[in-house]
């Protein structure tokens, strides 16, 4: 038994407020009654506001993965071409999900150190003369494997530029909540998101925020889907049930949740987490460390990936820093493993959190005999303090 607050600093799951915590601890209510039509609505318009749409949302209980694939098997047929983009390994799981549905992937290769390039995508759809082989753009706006966020509005512009219909689906796992995401705005067709990141909630449920040609598409996609159908979903969400058992519980947690976020305002919400983001760099910076993400316009505000010394074995890093300080770091995925460790700085986090965070990660590094300069905890210090919000 450690005394004292775990310190959760992984990017996703994040840290569960109290008030979170307490709003799920009501007593589980008939999913068909009156109070939880007038829950479920509140929670879906809320949910709608956060994807700043006014389309259908749809909440599976399920986590991100569940998510993706209702956006396949809504929107796609057997044999469809889907072009998706190697920013990292969450783009890689999808499009491996993507082939095992039946689906044609064009993969656009990366570096696992950027966002999406529009230029190429633009060139992709070009490319496609007659339009009709390429039917949808799959990518992730924060690659939460590699802390590089992708430009969604220049992907979308690039789009619209080829003249070229597909639809677009955007995976914002780990950007709801603390990155801008503007569903509407950016004409996006399907959303993909999930509870347990900038959202504050436990792990448990899925999201898809759905555009009206998304809508159209589903009439006609093939894809073999049941569980994952929108239509019940919507038509029954329309008065506030669900056509199976919903996860009630977390359904009190997401009410709470927006109310949350609309309290600070989801503008003061995305403020703060690019001030985390910089804070962090700048420590990064101070250490002497590398930052996985190549481009700083693309470095991400929920999380920051740090490229360990050569020699030197992130995971063992991360043990030390689970062992002595109680702290536990995002770990290197996929070929990343060993490599790069995680700082997660999203959701229910604020300065002192922050503090602490740099704090572990610098004595661990101490303490793991990483070769690094003293001074980031300072570093960032002094940016939060010369930058209040
Ligand atoms: N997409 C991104 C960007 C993620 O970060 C994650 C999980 O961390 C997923 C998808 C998969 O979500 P889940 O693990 O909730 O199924």
């Amino acid at each position: 038994m450690k005394s004292g607050r775990h310190f959760l600093q992984i990017p996703g799951p994040t840290n569960v407020p109290e008030r979170i915590l307490r709003a799920m601890s009501q007593p589980t209510i008939d999913h068909r009654g009156p109070a939880f039509a007038t829950l479920a609505r509140e929670a879906i318009d809320g949910l709608q506001r956060v994807f700043q749409t006014t389309s259908p949302v749809v909440i599976y209980p399920s986590s991100g993965t569940g998510a993706w694939e209702a956006a396949f098997v809504n929107t796609l047929s057997p044999g469809d071409t889907v072009l998706m983009v190697e920013t990292g390994h969450f783009a890689t799981l999808w499009r491996d999900m993507a082939v095992r549905l039946g689906l044609q992937v064009d993969f656009i290769p990366g570096d696992w150190r950027h966002g999406v390039d529009p230029a190429v995508i633009g060139q992709k759809l070009v490319a496609d003369r007659g339009k009709t082989a390429i039917k949808a753009v799959a990518i992730v706006h924060n690659e939460t494997s590699t802390g590089v966020t992708s430009n969604i509005p220049a992907a979308r512009r690039a789009m619209d530029e080829s003249g070229h219909p597909a639809l677009l689906l955007v995976d914002v796992v780990s950007s709801l909540g603390a990155i801008d995401y503007r569903h509407d705005e950016w004409r996006v067709d399907v959303a993909i998101s999930s509870s347990q990141k900038g959202m504050m909630l436990p792990p448990g449920l899925g999201f898809n925020a759905i555009s009206a040609r998304a809508i159209a598409a589903s009439k006609s996609a093939r894809l073999q889907r049941v569980y994952w159908d929108w239509q019940p979903m919507i038509r029954d969400n329309a008065a506030g049930f669900f056509p199976t058992t919903p996860a009630i519980n977390l359904l009190y947690g997401l009410r709470e949740a927006v109310r949350m976020l609309e309290e600070e305002g989801l503008a003061n919400t995305f403020a703060r987490h690019t001030r985390f983001g910089e804070a962090t760099r700048r420590a990064v910076a101070a250490w002497g460390l590398e930052l996985l993400g190549a481009r700083p316009d693309e470095r991400s505000s929920a999380l920051t990936a740090v490229v360990m010394p050569e020699g030197h074995d992130a995971d063992a890093f991360r043990k030390i820093v689970l062992e002595r300080f109680d702290m536990s770091l995002g770990t290197g995925l996929g070929k990343l493993k060993g490599k790069v460790f995680r700082i997660g700085h999203l959701g229910d986090f604020n300065d002192l959190m922050l503090a602490g965070t740099l704090g572990g990660v610098e004595m661990g590094l101490a303490a793991s005999g990483v070769p690094f300069r003293r001074g980031g905890v300072t570093a960032a210090l002094d940016y939060l303090a010369g930058n209040p919000l």
